[in-house]
């Protein structure tokens, strides 16, 4: 019986940056169980450059330092020299956490159950087959819960005439009125020619991927981008509530990425959540570590409230980034807003409102 360092399960960005940050430089034996063909998956993970991701800055694909916010009204630019907004390929980031020293065995395989037996884990996967383990990793999450909102969105990458788009500056939200639903678009300019042009909606039903694209063509029409090269597409949910299974009683159980709490719910960003959740980890004894502290997190939650009971046109937004300069915005969007970012972001929202979602 052959009893594996640890068993990572899904092999999503959180799976991968275990094998990498974790175990990467050991000579351990690893085993991976992955229900998908991750070597099909393809989209980009957008973050601001913090500190704890400037080891990986010779991965990043592309940054920009200056991002706009707004609507057909109004546009707020945003500009950060020093902590850029950058992004990060999935199949870059595989590439990246595949290259290691330990031995990794995938199975392309659904994990069905695990449970501990002596000083170790048997895990069943769909086939009734049994693998051991000392340690387990574990990033199945819950992506839909009843009553909750969620973060759903379809995007697609784009060729276009020469000269098109502005590559400097990204369209980080762009409202649009719609009913009952809050919606933005989301372009990265790769280039003069190519972006990914992405429909983003927070709401608690997901839609069918024709509304979006319907989003997408208004959009492109409104600014004159009448003909492109659809290239690929990507789509996701994400969802705005924290997970439920973050911290495991065993103390050999990680649950890592969004499930392990990695998700700032309020915005969707989780991918370099995750990976500063994975270096916590190399140097903590527990199993399980805060990503988010109290008062961001309380924040999220009211923030998040306030949306669910409030018809929002995105003019909170906008007005949030108005009071903000580029690198309040970011500190804030990263989980590492001062005192007196705090501070503007609350006198950026309804006071009234404010007050009754501190108190629930
Ligand atoms: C298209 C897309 C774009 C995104 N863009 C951004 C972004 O720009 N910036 C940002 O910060 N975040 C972004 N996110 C959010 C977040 O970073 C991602 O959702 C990220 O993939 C979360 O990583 P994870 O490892 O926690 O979970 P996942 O990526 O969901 O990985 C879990 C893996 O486990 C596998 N699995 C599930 N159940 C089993 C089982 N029983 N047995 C075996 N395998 C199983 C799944 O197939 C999956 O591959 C994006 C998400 C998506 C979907």
């Amino acid at each position: 019986m052959k009893i594996f360092k640890a068993a990572i399960i899904g092999l999503g960005p959180s799976g991968l940056a275990v094998n990498k940050i974790l175990y990467g430089d050991t000579y351990n034996e690893i085993i991976a169980f992955e229900s998908e063909d991750i070597n099909k998956r393809d989209n980009i993970f957008g973050f601001w450059l913090t500190d704890w991701m400037k080891p990986f800055e010779k991965i990043i694909e592309k940054k920009w330092y200056k991002w706009t916010i707004g609507n057909k009204n109004t546009e707020v630019t945003h500009t950060s020299l020093d902590k850029p907004y950058c992004v990060i390929s999935f199949k870059t980031w595989k590439k990246f956490c595949l290259e290691t020293k330990n031995k990794l065995e995938i199975i392309n395989k659904e994990v069905v159950q695990y449970f501990p037996e002596q000083n170790y884990f048997k895990i069943t996967t769909t086939d009734d087959k049994i693998y051991y383990a000392e340690n387990i990793y574990d990033s199945r999450s819950v992506k839909e819960k009843d009553g909750e909102l969620l973060q759903h969105f379809f995007g697609i990458n784009i060729t276009v005439a020469d000269n098109t788009f502005n590559e400097n500056k990204l369209t980080l939200m762009h409202f649009t009125e719609e009913n009952n639903v809050l919606h933005f678009m989301y372009i990265l300019p790769f280039s003069h020619n190519k972006a990914l042009v992405e429909s983003t909606v927070f709401s608690k039903d997901v839609l069918h991927s024709s509304w979006y694209r319907e989003k997408i063509n208004d959009y492109l029409k409104k600014n004159n981008i009448n003909k492109f090269k659809e290239q690929s597409s990507e789509k996701g949910v994400i969802p705005m509530f924290f997970a439920g299974e973050k911290r495991s009683i065993n103390s050999n159980i990680f649950n890592i990425g969004i499930r392990g709490g990695a998700c700032k719910p309020s915005t969707g960003y989780a991918f370099s959540f995750l990976i500063k959740q994975i270096q916590l980890l190399k140097y903590s004894k527990k199993n399980y570590v805060n990503i988010h502290n109290f008062l961001e997190a309380k924040m999220d939650k009211i923030f998040i409230n306030f949306l669910k009971n409030n018809k929002e046109d995105g003019s909170s937004f906008i007005k949030l980034a108005s009071n903000l300069n580029g690198n309040e915005f970011q500190s804030f969007m990263m989980g590492e807003s001062n005192l007196l970012t705090k501070l503007k972001i609350i006198n950026s929202m309804p006071k009234l409102l404010f007050i009754k979602e501190f108190f629930k």
